[in-house]
């Protein structure tokens, strides 16, 4: 396994299918069912790259950027372990000059959920996945669904901006409480992990939920993460799981999103509905 950090020791893919799993590392089972993915659809003969930033630009001024986990050893051991190829594991000024004035912006999608709590923070990540996908050349790239906004956003991007670059999507690993794991979940107290799980189950209660009303279903989802006192709902929303627009009604392909604060700590999940 090689480990790169600078631009000028990458080299260009080859024939070989190259498939990119993009991380900010601190990497858990969630992504290293990324990793496997990748795997399969590069098959033996193809090559597995991990890449690890944490992109300062997708992270709002006065967050937890410089608290974010970044067990490199940890990581290194657990890509090795999964036979990745390469991990590309830039620093921030390797990526970035300190004068850049172009970035990648998608301007809808972007535009509600995550992006109307965090501004800047889909710019953020669309700029930089944009350089990885420059940087790397994939054939291939994995995104989770757990940030189902994010590879609905991806995949607007490389549609609109005619990247020749399959978008992969790997479902959502949780802990056996059905808490998704998340780089984040280790910042919770021990009280605010045991009521964590509530989220989970305040999702799979509208999804069996027979109300075909948006409204009653976010009343629904409401009551069961306020019954648990240390959650504090960002925002929960019913949209199109194609345009993240709202719909007042379930119908197939509808989303139920949420992010949730326990403390400081901002935690994420969805589900479909209908
Ligand atoms: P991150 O390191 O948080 O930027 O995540 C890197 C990739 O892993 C993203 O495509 C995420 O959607 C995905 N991911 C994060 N958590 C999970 C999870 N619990 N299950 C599956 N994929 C995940």
């Amino acid at each position: 396994m090689k480990i790169v950090e600078r631009i000028s020791d990458l080299s260009p893919p080859g024939e070989r299918r190259r498939v990119l799993v993009p991380t900010m590392g601190a990497l858990h089972a969630g992504h290293i069912s990324l990793v496997r993915l990748a795997r399969e659809s590069a098959g033996r003969d193809g090559e597995v790259v991990v890449t690890i930033f944490v992109n300062p630009l997708q992270f709002e001024p006065g967050s937890d950027f410089e608290r974010y986990p970044r067990p490199e050893a940890a990581d290194e051991a657990a890509c090795r372990a999964e036979g990745v190829d390469l991990i590309f594991r830039p620093q921030p000024n390797e990526l970035y000059c300190s004068d850049r004035s172009t970035f990648v912006e998608e301007t809808s999608l972007s535009k509600r959920l995550c992006g109307a709590s965090r501004p800047g923070h889909f710019r953020g990540v669309t700029t930089v996945v944009t350089k990885l996908f420059h940087l790397l050349a994939p054939d291939a790239a994995v995104f989770g669904e757990k940030d189902f906004q994010q590879l609905a956003i991806v995949r607007r991007m490389v549609r609109d901006l005619n990247f020749p670059i399959e978008i992969l999507a790997g479902p959502t690993v949780r802990e056996p409480d059905g808490l998704a794991l998340s780089s984040r979940n280790q910042y919770l107290s021990a009280a605010e992990r045991r009521q964590a799980p509530v989220i989970r189950a305040a999702l799979l209660e509208a999804a069996r939920s027979p109300e075909d009303s948006a409204e009653r279903v976010l009343t629904l989802v409401r009551q069961k993460i306020e019954s648990a006192p240390l959650a504090r709902i960002d925002y929960a929303e019913i949209v199109g799981a194609d345009d993240l627009q709202p719909r007042l009604t379930i119908a197939p392909r509808t989303l139920l999103a949420v992010a949730i604060f326990f403390g400081r700590t901002r935690l994420i999940d969805n589900i479909l509905l209908g």
